[in-house]
């Protein structure tokens, strides 16, 4: 009587056990290798970010974000069909693992759409946000949000934001979501009603002096924030910064249990290198390094958050020169106001980071990213 009441309880422990296994880890054999997944990922893409540019980062910034990050590597930002890539294809292959044809977004080369970091984050339970200094509808983000033929459909890209069930969307763009009545640029439809009405908080601010305008971070309601008709002005003339963006974005979306997943895009470091305006780069570059800052000190605190910093492309052929130690004279070498082929850096820190080290194509980078939030990547795992 007693065994039998003892073999009775140690099968239904046993049966416990074996359910909470399969419950927890999701359904993994008890041979497999532990598997390194995060809660949280946060993927920050300096937008034309190459060597060079990481380079000078790290020289200026004295807060020396960089040296946060334990694993280091090469993206090679290749692209179907051409040598030198652009924003819309390898934000592409960063976004889906897929690579495609140049101008492209979030599509095959044969026009499929493909599930985007972001869909595979929502699929999860997990929310998702956008942050860039571009309209949230240049080719980067809309990688993330959207998928259509050409980089230029951006009003058709703001109608795929706006059904996208995207939770925080911030930058700018306000003239392919308003409607002509309002002062923007759409005649069908004002997208910003359409948010509104499906329960986003809208905001409606001026990047050049916005500090009195912005959103609280105490709330858990979905936001769409426009902060300049287009692309916001340049670093050194917003208030609006990367930073003030990607802590407003971390607060409202740690709400989730199941966690998130947010791109944040230095978006005009491209612009200063296309331009070969190096006082306009350092100054997007310190911005870059105060949102990374923002995002270092979040999962320094979460414990359960990957960062991956990388960038589509590198941008101007940038080489530096200077005689001094510092930085303080440090002389810009500009070989193009277009892009280049060059490998970009990847930096990672978090749960399963080590596999982002080494070197990788961009597409590899894009189905690390999904691997790592599917099902986690093997611990052992140090391509
Ligand atoms: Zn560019």
């Amino acid at each position: 009587m007693r065994q039998s009441q003892l073999r009775g309880a140690g099968s239904i422990a046993f049966t416990t056990i074996v359910f909470l296994l399969y419950a927890g880890i999701g359904l993994a054999q008890p041979s497999e290798t532990p598997r390194q997944q995060p809660r949280n990922l946060i993927l920050f893409i300096g937008d034309g970010m190459g060597p060079s540019q990481l380079t000078l980062l790290r020289l200026i910034d004295t807060t020396q974000v960089l040296d946060n990050f334990p694993v280091g590597g090469f993206s090679l930002p290749l692209t179907r069909g051409a040598l030198i890539t652009e924003s819309a294809a390898s934000g592409t292959a960063l976004s889906t693992g897929v690579a495609t044809h140049r101008g492209m977004v979030g599509m095959t080369p044969d026009g499929a759409a493909v599930e985007n970091l972001l869909e595979r984050a929502r699929a999860l339970g997990k929310s998702t946000g956008i942050v860039s200094t571009s309209s949230v509808t240049h080719a980067t983000p809309a990688s993330f949000v959207a998928h259509v033929a050409s980089r230029g459909e951006q009003y058709l890209i703001a109608e795929q934001i706006a059904g996208s069930g995207t939770d925080i969307v911030m930058g700018g763009g306000q003239k392919y979501f308003l409607d002509e009545q309002r002062g923007g640029g759409r005649s069908d439809v004002d997208l910003c009603a359409t948010m509104e009405a499906a329960g986003y908080e809208i905001a409606l601010v001026d990047a050049e002096d916005c500090e009195l305008q912005l959103p609280s971070n105490e709330s858990d309601r979905r936001l769409l924030l426009l902060a300049a008709e287009d692309g916001l002005p340049p670093a050194h003339s917003r208030s609006l910064t990367l930073a003030r963006m990607t802590a407003l974005a971390l607060a409202r979306l740690a709400r989730n249990p199941h966690g998130f997943v947010l791109m944040v895009e230095g978006s005009q470091i491209d612009w200063a290198c296309h331009d070969n305006d190096f006082e306009t780069l350092q100054a997007e570059l310190l911005d870059f390094s105060t949102a990374l800052n923002e995002g270092v000190a979040f999962a320094q605190d979460d414990g359960q958050t990957t960062i991956v910093v990388t960038a589509d492309h590198e941008t101007g052929g940038l080489a530096l020169l200077g005689e001094e130690e510092d930085a303080s004279d440090i002389e810009a070498v500009w070989t193009s106001t277009g892009h280049t082929a060059a490998m970009v850096p990847v930096l990672a820190m978090g749960p399963g980071s080590a596999s982002f080290g080494g070197i990788h194509r961009n597409t590899d980078i894009g189905r690390l990213l999904h691997e790592l939030l599917s099902g986690g990547i093997p611990s052992e795992q140090q391509r």
